[in-house]
């Protein structure tokens, strides 16, 4: 305002030492100065409040829905265990893959023959979807879509032989990216996004089985996808990945691999859920050092990754006692803790810049 006032006393201060001719002549100048100024600041005004929108819009969070959330869960549940090479799994593949397609993601199935610890052949697909393809700064977030063939943890041995349903171990995470993916497609982030299932997470070398505990018989499907990125060079600014996220008042400990390879993505996620009032969720305490598939993104592909996953500190374990049971079903499942993390990770990926 104090701009505008000093122009119009300069064109005053010139009036006054001209004729009246050259004064009339001065007086529409004068209007048409007015005029062009006046035009200037309605621009500017109106400019600046759709910049302000523009910038409303982009730390508007989609509301995340843990009903719809716990339907994608029940969703892969219903198909039975999703084991390698059996008719569950393959189904699941063709419905994860379809349901990404049909939120607008850009859809990959990376198919492969997997060797298990014990020479089974496993058909395995790795299901990619992403969102802002051609985004240069992007997102990963990942979990295992797989179900693990033996429930080697349950309290009766009888069961051992018997698949997991994996309604947490595998299921929640996955149902949760697919619930995150629907809004994407609707309401694209600023970040480009890359959702991926990894398969045959789950068919690691049983302790019963004795001998060398064989680490990298585990995460087979993110090992191959470290070593062949469906996108050649392909890197991410960090990844997250989501394991056992659903048990009943489930609690989230800061994963020791997680905070020697991605300290800031973990400080980050974890303060994100405590101002969001999920503090009771996430502890800000030490967890246990897990063996997943955030390891290998960590130290083949160089991506800072993160695993947020159940610690129980009342369990031998430390996991849920559902865990590698036959009890891991959607008795197992709580919306609250679908709600917790996922609305956790929709802030953390739409205020990305
Ligand atoms: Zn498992």
């Amino acid at each position: 305002m104090n701009w505008k006032n000093r122009i119009c006393s300069s064109v005053d201060a010139v009036f006054r030492h001209k004729s009246l001719s050259l004064q009339l002549i001065l007086l529409y100048m004068r209007k048409i100065v007015i005029l062009l100024l006046s035009i200037f600041v309605l621009l500017a005004c109106k400019r600046t409040s759709q910049v302000a929108k523009v910038e409303e819009k982009a730390i508007t969070v989609p509301a995340f829905s843990s009903d719809s959330a716990y339907l994608y869960v029940k969703k892969q549940v219903d198909f039975g265990a999703r084991v390698p090479n059996t008719k569950a799994h393959e189904e699941c593949a063709v419905y994860l893959a379809s349901e990404l397609k049909r939120f607008g993601a850009k859809v990959i199935e990376q198919k492969a023959d997997l060797i298990a610890f014990d020479g089974t052949v496993l058909k395995s697909v790795n299901i990619i979807g992403s969102f802002n393809p051609k985004a240069e700064g992007r997102i990963l977030l990942f979990a295992h879509w797989d179900s693990r063939p033996w429930a080697d943890n349950d309290p009766d041995p009888k069961n051992h032989k018997k698949p997991v349903m994996a309604a947490n171990d595998g299921a929640s995470g996955v149902g949760m990216l697919l619930e995150m993916a629907r809004w994407m497609g609707q309401n694209s982030p600023t970040v480009g996004v890359d959702i991926i299932f990894f398969d045959s997470e789950d068919y690691g070398k049983p302790a019963s089985a004795g001998g060398d505990p064989a680490e990298d018989s585990w995460c087979l499907g993110t090992q191959y996808w470290a070593k062949n990125p469906h996108v050649p060079g392909y890197t991410a600014r960090y990844g997250i990945l989501l394991d056992m996220v659903g048990a009943p008042g489930a609690t989230f400990y800061r994963e020791q691999a997680s905070e020697y390879y991605a300290p800031r993505v973990v400080s980050a996620v974890w303060s994100q859920a405590k101002s969001l009032g999920f503090g009771q969720y996430f502890k800000d305490e030490k967890g246990g050092a897990i063996t997943d598939d955030h390891i290998y993104v960590n130290k083949i592909s160089g991506i800072p990754s993160i695993d947020i996953i159940q610690y129980d500190p009342n369990t031998e374990s430390g996991f849920g006692a559902y865990w590698h049971t036959i009890y891991d079903t959607m008795e197992n499942v709580d919306k609250n803790t679908l709600n917790a993390v996922g609305t956790t990770l929709m802030h953390v990926v739409y205020n990305e810049k």
